[in-house]
């Protein structure tokens, strides 16, 4: 597992897919028991989540629905803020047990901008999980339930996770070199 080279760019290993794997295995039995009986859906924001979602979702053992939506475009190292709107959400939200997936919180600009479009069709409740949150870079509020890592405000790459769309299919999580 030594550097991986992408644009330009060197990166290390951060988090390795065990501990990844670990995390998740966690939080898919925090969701078995919290959820039992509710049906919850869960929206995996694409396309970061893909993975996350995917692993989660294998180890959710209760009935439960899932859905992909598409809303954010990010180019580069630094979060560019873009927003754009929510594709593919064609679920009826109302008195459903929402459960978001987004791959990571960094300004949380895009969570807080895209919530109220949820809210407003009146889901049973809302809650929103996590694989990574940079806590220092966070500016706009986004109420995380969940979270698998609180991780400093590095770019990051991996499981999912791009740098410029390259760099997804990596098991482990690699941040920027030093
Ligand atoms: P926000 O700043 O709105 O919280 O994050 C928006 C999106 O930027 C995230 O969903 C994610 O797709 C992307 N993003 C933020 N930080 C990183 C990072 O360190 N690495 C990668 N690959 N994407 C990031
Ligand atoms: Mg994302």
């Amino acid at each position: 597992m030594s550097n991986i080279q992408l644009h330009g760019k060197s990166f290390e290993i951060f988090l390795p897919e065990a501990l990844i794997q670990e995390k998740i295995a966690a939080l898919a039995s925090e969701i078995n028991t919290a959820y039992a009986g509710k049906k919850p859906l869960f929206i995996a924001v694409l396309n970061g989540s893909f993975m996350f979602a995917s692993d989660l979702f294998k180890s959710i053992s209760i009935e439960a629905e899932i859905c992909f939506i598409k809303l954010a475009s990010y180019k580069g190292t630094t979060s560019t803020g873009q927003v754009i709107t929510a594709i593919g959400l064609d679920v009826d939200l109302t008195n459903r047990h929402i459960i978001v997936l987004e791959d990571i919180i960094d300004t949380g600009k895009t969570l807080h901008t895209f919530l109220p479009q949820l809210h407003n069709q009146q889901p049973a409740s809302l809650k929103i999980g996590v694989l990574l949150h940079k806590p220092d870079a966070t500016v706009f509020e986004v109420p995380i339930d969940y979270c698998c890592f609180s991780i400093p405000n590095k770019f990051v790459l991996g499981y999912g996770l791009d740098y410029d769309g390259y760099g997804r299919n990596s098991r482990d999580i690699y941040k920027l070199a030093e």
